[in-house]
């Protein structure tokens, strides 16, 4: 890297509603089943640190509606929003990987938080 990239403040205008998008996907999909915590992520526990829905879990724990956006930095924001696209990325299937603008939910999401963190795709 020769070239320091400055970044502009994070316009939160709609930020509440882009995070709720990978919250409820999230919350759909784990298991809690087996999850004695509730999800509610305990960095002692072992199960947790070995749990296959950690990820998930962290970031539920980290992101969740109760917690203020206003009280989040631009970086908090960054990091997490792009956890979220991660996890997003890896639902899509390879099938749909294929297609050039695609508007399926997760496509539309994952195009709207490129454009707010000014990530080329
Ligand atoms: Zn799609």
């Amino acid at each position: 890297m020769t070239k320091t990239i400055q970044l502009d403040t994070i316009d939160r205008t709609g930020l509440s509603e882009l995070m709720a998008y990978p919250r409820r996907k999230m919350r759909d999909n784990m298991d809690v089943r087996f999850c004695k915590h509730a999800v509610f992520y305990n960095p002692v526990d072992e199960e947790c640190t070995y749990c296959h829905q950690d990820m998930e879990c962290k970031w539920l724990n980290h992101n969740d509606e109760l917690i203020s956006l206003d009280d989040k930095t631009d970086d908090d924001i960054r990091r997490e929003l792009t956890k979220a696209m991660d996890y997003v990325e890896a639902q899509l299937t390879a099938a749909h990987l294929n297609r050039r603008a695609c508007t399926c939910d997760n496509c539309s999401w994952l195009a709207k938080v490129r454009s707010l963190l000014e990530i080329s795709s």
